[in-house]
């Protein structure tokens, strides 16, 4: 599937504000956009680190997925996203090669992106988000 870096690690948190005053206060990192995704029912913030993103997820309802991930597990590193040419071909191919798939198709994430999601019953427990810009 030609995956070329980690596009972004996504980290669920109980309240951004709270989270991005550690990002930026500790860290040192730069918040460079908040973005809510209606349809994910998550408002999301993003810092660079290299070529790779820190997404912060905090659900904006508890029936979301983050709510409810949050309600089993608490905050914490939710998904791991790979960069990939073509998202909607490396989904096919991870089915082709047995993966059980979240998106059957890619779909529009934050950040304009083209994404898909791989369950974490085939990825050896890590909830895996393929991305692409196509
Ligand atoms: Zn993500």
């Amino acid at each position: 599937m030609n995956i070329s870096h980690i596009e972004h690690i996504g980290i669920a948190v109980n309240n951004l504000d709270e989270s991005i005053k550690y990002y930026e206060g500790v860290l040192g990192l730069k918040c460079y956009s908040i973005e809510e995704v209606a349809d994910q029912k998550v408002k999301t913030a993003f810092f660079m680190v290299g070529q790779t993103k820190i997404e912060l997820l905090e659900s904006t309802s508890p029936d979301g997925p983050i709510g409810k991930y949050i309600e089993r597990k608490g905050q914490g590193i939710h998904h791991i996203a790979f960069a990939v040419p073509n998202s909607s071909e490396a989904l096919k191919q991870a089915e082709e090669r047995g993966v059980q798939l979240v998106d059957k198709v890619s779909r529009k994430g934050a950040e304009g992106l083209n994404i898909g999601f791989l369950h974490p019953k085939s990825t050896q427990g890590v909830l895996t988000e393929l991305c692409s810009k196509e």
